[in-house]
């Protein structure tokens, strides 16, 4: 299967291509160029296998040129990371679910997809005969660089590099990175919020000049972030997964339709779930859960997209974005691939801040997407109403699309089945989490476990507690302008 760049569809790659590249030319992204279907008779063959055999069959329909054999064997090494099922479906209400995406390495869903990729990219070179040295570039509002670390931490022959805004990711989550351990690893605090970061680190990728340098030093550039196809791919999976689960356990009939409701920032995990529809899965509503950074919310209730405004600091972090990239292939294919206008649509997001899309194309998303947003107050409101009435702790961002839900409900007056994804473990913020279940304002990340333990008998982990010992390598912050000089030292370094 080929993939095609949603600003130029001329430009057509293999999948292990789109893999190694992350980004298509101009800055456009890769899409397939068919999206496979999956039927009710294989939903029921699934309903036997576990989560990596099930990985293993859906990714196979997007990548022909990998053996099942070898998918297999990366979902199970990937998998086995995870403590436990990579993606359990826990009943929490009559028609209401939580889907755990939490329990990898960094305690955070990015880890479903990020445990994968290492192994997509590194036999996608072999393939490929491509010998370069891989540099990683990744812009992360706190939990995508963790993962991408742990996940390309001495890989042979690729490096990686995070850039985070220092004062835009939970302490925490800024722990986690600067204590990363790797020889192959470099992490930078900057000055400025994610799209800073993301702009910058999107400008390193169109570096004519500096691509050519480190071309001449057989090094290429690629990406972790979500515009990389391999980081959508594993995240349809567990759409597929929960669906197979709920047939499984006879909560649903096959064929029944459900709702997912998504806590979005870069709208990569809530397109993933865009894919899983297309091939066929019975979806109601994607609910598209914003916190009060709601640019979406407005674009899927008027069609304009508008990023002019400052961005808010929320205690859902890894959704404080006001440019979500992976939009753009939802776009693209919902303009029935029209690359110009997509390209003419995202470049007047670059220079101005804005776009709109036609009424048609509105009322087309609108089948699928319900947009709606979850002011602060409501998110530590929904922290504690979850705990009380279900014993059930929430991380604020699983919180913002457990609201979201409940708003979308009392509009709707739609009771299907909803399965609500939880993307964090509370622990990666423990301090908004206690302050919201017991009032309690504790200033230190490790004494505010401590309190979230006694207070939820929730198990603190290892991989929390353990941080507060280990050193600290990384605590060098730049400026968005010097992203580009920081990555040309750092393969100095790496190069002697
Ligand atoms: C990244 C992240 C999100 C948002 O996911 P997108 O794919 O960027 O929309 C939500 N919650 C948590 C905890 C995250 O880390």
């Amino acid at each position: 299967m080929k993939y095609i760049n949603t600003r130029n569809k001329s430009q057509s790659v293999s999948a292990g291509r789109a893999i190694i590249s992350g980004i298509g030319e101009n800055s456009g992204l890769f899409v397939p160029n068919e999206i496979p279907k999956i039927s009710f008779d294989e939903i029921k063959m699934l309903a036997e296998q576990d989560y990596p055999y099930r990985a293993a069959y859906i990714m196979q329909k997007y990548l022909d040129e990998f053996k099942f054999d070898e998918l297999l064997e990366f979902s199970k090494a990937a998998y086995g990371k995870f403590s436990g099922d990579a993606a359990p479906l826990i009943k929490i209400d009559e028609n209401l679910y939580i889907l755990e995406l939490w329990h990898g390495p960094t305690l955070a869903f990015k880890d479903v997809a990020l445990t994968m990729l290492p192994y997509l990219l590194v036999k996608s070179k072999e393939k490929n005969k491509d010998k370069t040295h891989t540099l990683i570039l990744v812009a992360t509002s706190g939990d995508t660089g963790k993962a991408a670390l742990e996940g390309f931490k001495d890989i042979e022959n690729t490096s990686i590099i995070v850039f985070y805004p220092t004062d835009g990711v939970s302490s925490m989550q800024k722990l986690q990175m600067m204590t990363q351990d790797g020889k192959n690893v470099g992490v930078f605090g900057v000055k400025g919020n994610f799209d800073d970061c993301q702009t910058a680190v999107k400008n390193v990728f169109a570096d004519v000049k500096l691509n050519k340098e480190f071309k001449a030093q057989n090094i290429a550039l690629s990406s972790a972030n979500s515009i990389n196809w391999g980081r959508l791919l594993p995240q349809i999976i567990y759409y597929i997964s929960a669906y197979v689960d709920l047939v499984e356990q006879d909560q649903i009939n096959l064929g029944d339709k459900i709702n997912f409701s998504v806590p979005t920032g870069n709208f990569g995990d809530i397109l993933a779930g865009w894919y899983a529809y297309k091939m066929g899965l019975p979806i109601n509503k994607l609910i598209c859960a914003s916190n009060s950074n709601n640019v979406l919310t407005e674009f899927f209730t008027k069609g304009e997209y508008n990023a002019k405004r400052e961005l808010i600091r929320t205690m859902s972090p890894s959704m404080n974005i006001l440019v979500s990239s992976n939009l753009e292939r939802l776009l693209f294919e919902n303009s029935n691939r029209d690359d110009k206008l997509t390209a003419q649509r995202f470049s007047d997001l670059k220079e101005k801040s804005y776009f709109r899309i036609y009424e048609e194309e509105l009322i087309k998303l609108k089948e699928i997407f319900f947009g709606v947003f979850c002011p602060e107050d409501d998110t530590i409101e929904e922290m504690e109403y979850f705990f009380e009435e279900y014993g059930y702790p929430l991380d604020p961002h699983t919180s913002v699309a457990a609201y979201c839900h409940k708003k979308y409900k009392k509009q709707t007056e739609d009771k299907k089945p909803t399965v609500i994804l939880a993307t964090a473990n509370p622990y990666k913020f423990p301090q908004d989490v206690v302050y919201a279940l017991t009032g309690d304002d504790v200033k230190d990340s490790f004494r505010a476990c401590k309190k979230l333990h006694a207070h939820t008998a929730m198990e603190v982990p290892a991989s929390i507690a353990d941080l507060k010992e280990k050193p600290k390598r990384f605590e060098e912050v730049v400026k968005k302008e010097e992203i580009a000089d920081a990555v040309k030292k750092f393969m100095q370094k790496i190069n002697k």
